[in-house]
């Protein structure tokens, strides 16, 4: 990972160590990437992640359930263009935001001063296909921010 990406993610660290609470779910907006869908899946999720139907076999199901459970806004994006102009939609103050490194960095300054809770992906089949997140982590950070059970 470049110096530039690795002291980014490290100031975010320190930036969102002490996360909001008490945001109402239109205040908070999860940023997906598209390779978090199985590849062979045949769902339109990218932009609509309510077309998931949750089948479990990629981590989009648990986070759809989760979407679905708290009324958070979210966004299944096809580039960081897309993310970007959805992360200054009036009202977001609060960002997860799942990703490679590398996106991740480039998303915090795009969207700076809006706080955005990094959560990397891992990519057991090699980078940008058939990635997963650990979706429990997703909901605890979505827990604390709206200060209830995610
Ligand atoms: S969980 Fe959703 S996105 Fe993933 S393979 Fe199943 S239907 Fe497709």
């Amino acid at each position: 990972m470049p110096w530039l990406d690795r002291l980014i993610l490290a100031l975010n660290r320190l930036r969102t160590r002490r996360p909001q609470s008490g945001l109402s779910p239109d205040e908070i907006l999860l940023l997906l990437p598209r390779c978090l869908q199985k590849r062979t899946c045949a769902e339109q999720v990218t932009e609509d992640l309510a077309r998931c139907r949750a089948c479990g076999a990629c981590s989009l199901g648990a986070l759809q359930e989760t979407a679905r459970r708290t009324g958070i806004r979210t966004l299944v994006a096809a580039g960081g263009r897309q993310a970007a102009q959805m992360a200054r939609a009036p009202g977001i103050r609060a960002i997860v935001s799942v990703a490679c490194p590398k996106e991740l960095a480039e998303g915090i300054v795009a969207v700076f001063p809006t706080r955005v809770y990094a959560i990397e992906n891992e990519s057991p089949a090699g980078p940008c296909v058939d990635t997963r997140v650990d979706a429990e982590a997703v909901g605890r950070i979505l827990a604390t921010l709206l200060g209830s059970p995610a």
